[in-house]
């Protein structure tokens, strides 16, 4: 039976990178070896890490005065890296979330942090706005899309002090505006590539204001002078994400994928808006494109498990809710083919037909 793949991360991949890089594993560019098994100091794997570079910074835009670098760690490394290369005195932190709590608690190792805004009295449910923003912050941080929640900001705001985005599972799933953050970082595991990359895309300027004496892997200029091959990157991971920006590429850059993504939500959102034994569980306006949760509506709830069981026999894989959230959550990444929200709507509507009183 076909599967559907609706997995929050790692998640799915286009089908033609996957066997492009099945590929490769084999036999790397007809040098009878295996990406497993190159050195990253070829003049292949150079081509790798430029074409990477190259379609990044088209794809999103990318100006010159920032620099991408390809590191280990996942997002989570980040958390305590941003604040110790930028965070001299005080951080602003926007609270929107799991992963927006643990970039604050890290960065409490290294000066204030200041929660200018947070949405945890309503358990996460929305983005909030309109909040204050001083001017002497070393920097504002904020998480674009809230993968465990469902939220997502539809706009970048304009902050007066360097912005920093983890934009971990929302990555080129829409236009960004780069030039309204000073960095944004994420793991590359949602949009881009298999678990083992991590993107960070810094402002030069930025580079010129570490905060500390750091270890040479910790600080940022480490990383932006060599390259990103200060030490052995994660060649098979880079190699793939580079085979998903062609294919990004190809179908239409983002705009396209913006356009796919739109299409794949409203159609779920409709259905879950619709159908009387589901309801949504974020606020409108701040709904995710990407990560899309639900749960039995009222009067419905004891049906879970048996929604659960249905959704599975039709082929649906990971749409199990966070625990934190519970119900389902139907992650829609940019490799994600509308036919399998079709396959999920579809699959609402017969357990609808099988339910109603
Ligand atoms: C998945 C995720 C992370 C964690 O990424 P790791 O690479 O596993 O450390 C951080 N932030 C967001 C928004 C995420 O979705």
């Amino acid at each position: 039976m076909k599967k559907h793949n609706f997995n929050a991360g790692p998640s799915i991949l286009p089908q033609e990178v996957i066997e492009k890089a099945a590929q490769a594993v084999l036999d790397f560019n007809g040098s009878g070896l295996s990406i497993l098994s190159i050195s990253h100091r070829t003049k292949d794997f150079d081509e790798v890490m430029d074409t990477a570079d190259k379609l990044f910074r088209e794809l999103l835009d990318i100006p010159e005065n920032y620099k991408i670098l390809f590191l280990g760690g996942g997002a989570s490394t980040q958390f305590f890296e941003v604040a110790a290369n930028f965070l001299g005195k005080k951080a602003g932190y926007v609270n929107t979330g799991v992963w927006s709590k643990k970039a604050i608690k890290e960065a409490k190792r290294y000066g204030e942090v200041e929660v200018l805004a947070t949405s945890e009295d309503k358990n996460f449910t929305y983005i909030p706005k309109g909040f204050a923003i001083p001017a002497d912050l070393d920097y504002l941080h904020i998480t674009t899309n809230n993968t465990i929640y469902g939220t997502e900001y539809h706009e970048d705001i304009d902050s007066p002090v360097p912005l920093i985005a983890d934009m971990s599972s929302d990555i080129l799933s829409r236009p960004v505006d780069v030039k309204k953050y000073a960095m944004i970082y994420g793991g590359a595991q949602k949009n881009l590539a298999p678990a083992g990359v991590t993107f960070a895309i810094v402002r030069d300027d930025m580079l010129e204001k570490i905060v500390r004496d750091l270890p040479t892997m910790v600080n940022y200029r480490t990383h932006a002078e060599n390259n990103s091959m200060f030490n052995t990157p994660p060649v098979f991971p880079i190699y793939v994400l580079a085979e998903t920006l062609k294919w990004a590429k190809k179908i239409g850059g983002v705009e396209e994928l913006y356009r796919r993504n739109v299409e794949k939500a409203d159609l779920l959102y409709a259905e879950i808006d619709r159908n009387p034994l589901f309801k949504g569980t974020t606020a409108k306006e701040d709904r995710s494109l990407m990560n899309i949760c639900f749960v039995m509506n009222d009067g419905y709830e004891e049906l879970a498990p048996e929604f659960m069981e249905f959704a599975k026999s039709k082929g649906m894989v990971g749409i199990k809710g966070h625990r934190l959230v519970g119900g389902f959550r139907a992650s829609c990444y940019n490799a994600l083919p509308k036919e399998s929200v079709e396959a999920l709507v579809t699959c609402m509507q017969e357990f609808e037909k099988a339910h109603t009183k």
